[in-house]
């Protein structure tokens, strides 16, 4: 099938032009980006001209920046071409609603992907949970802004999310692997004075049967990067390391090994598509989203000292 890549920056060079030059089931048939193209590749700067010039090309992947997403979503539905959207898959609930609908409406897929549910431990990591009574889950997730993001002001003004732009990643894997939804019951976000959006966030969820169920994000982190998640359960404890590469039960690493743990993701988000417009359908799990959201809703703010790169 053929596809357009819209958004020629970091997340698209680094994982989704490998991932589908990769793939069987997908051509890359055009970029869009104003600045980005791809070599050798048909590169327009305005999506309604890709759109009008190339109606062979069925599947649009969005990897823009959340803000400008939704308009660009809309278009392509509207166009009646299918859709897959990056992570966070807006700048708010509604759009993402919005979207869906409009799929169910014009016949088209649409895909939110949330790309480290795809690590390498991470359904091991569900199995395992799926029959244990749990204590407690606690998700620290901590790295350093200007290593990850360097020139991405968007990353700071609204919509952007800040630190829950990695923040959503470790909700999208706890959202997958606990048996049990939670909700957000509280938050503490640390705002940089001359920045919009969080650098260090610290949340409190309400689990069924009551288990403390807790995360720290934080981009302040330099040395040693920390993306972990550990569930404390009656049988034992899940310490799931490296943004879902690795898994420890009891502190024993799991023997099975993969030669590089997170290259599978972007293979595996684009093999889902192909599955997905090939049998239509839609695949919108709202969830890790939805805790964001509620967590800028709900968040006690704290103006800490001004951030600059
Ligand atoms: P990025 O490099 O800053 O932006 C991607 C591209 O989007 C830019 O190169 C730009 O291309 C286009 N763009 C930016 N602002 C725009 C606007 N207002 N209107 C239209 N186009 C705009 O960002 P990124 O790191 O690739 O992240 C993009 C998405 O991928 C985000 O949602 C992020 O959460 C997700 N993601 C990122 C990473 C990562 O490691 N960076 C990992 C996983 C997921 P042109 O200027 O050429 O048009």
């Amino acid at each position: 099938m053929k596809i357009a890549l819209v958004g020629i920056g970091k997340i698209a060079v680094d994982q989704h032009v490998p991932a589908i030059a990769a793939s069987d089931d997908w051509e890359l048939a055009a970029t869009v980006s104003r600045h980005g193209s791809v070599e050798g590749v048909e590169a327009f700067d305005d999506f309604d001209a890709m759109l009008a010039a190339r109606s062979d090309i069925r599947v649009v992947s969005l990897c823009l920046p959340p803000v400008p997403r939704f308009e660009y979503a809309a278009k392509a539905i509207r166009a009646g071409r299918h859709v897959m959207l990056e992570k966070p898959p807006g700048a708010t609930l509604a759009e993402c609603h919005m979207l869906e609908r409009m799929a169910h409406a014009h016949g088209v897929s649409i895909y939110a992907t949330w790309h480290s549910r795809e690590a390498d431990k991470v359904s091991a990591a569900k199995k395992w949970l799926s029959d244990k009574t749990l204590n407690s889950l606690h998700v620290t997730w901590k790295e350093d802004v200007r290593r990850w993001h360097p020139g991405q002001e968007w990353v700071w003004e609204p919509g952007g999310m800040g630190v829950f732009d990695p923040g959503i990643n470790a909700l999208s894997i706890v959202t997958e692997i606990l048996p049990d939804d939670v909700h957000l019951k509280s938050a503490y976000l640390d705002i940089p004075s001359n920045k919009q959006t969080p650098i260090g966030a610290a949340l409190e969820f309400v689990h069924p049967t009551g288990a403390a169920v807790t995360a720290d994000f934080d981009w302040r982190q330099t040395g040693d990067q920390i993306w972990m998640i550990e569930a404390v359960t009656e049988q034992g404890t899940l310490t799931l390391t490296d943004g879902g590469a690795r898994i420890l039960i009891d502190g024993i690493e799991d023997a099975v090994q993969s030669e590089n743990p997170l290259h599978g993701e972007y293979p595996n988000l684009y093999a889902k598509m192909a599955r997905l417009v090939t049998n239509g359908g839609v695949d919108m799990d709202l969830r890790p989203m939805v805790h964001v959201s509620d967590a800028l809703a709900l968040g006690r703010r704290t103006a800490v000292e001004p951030f600059y790169e």
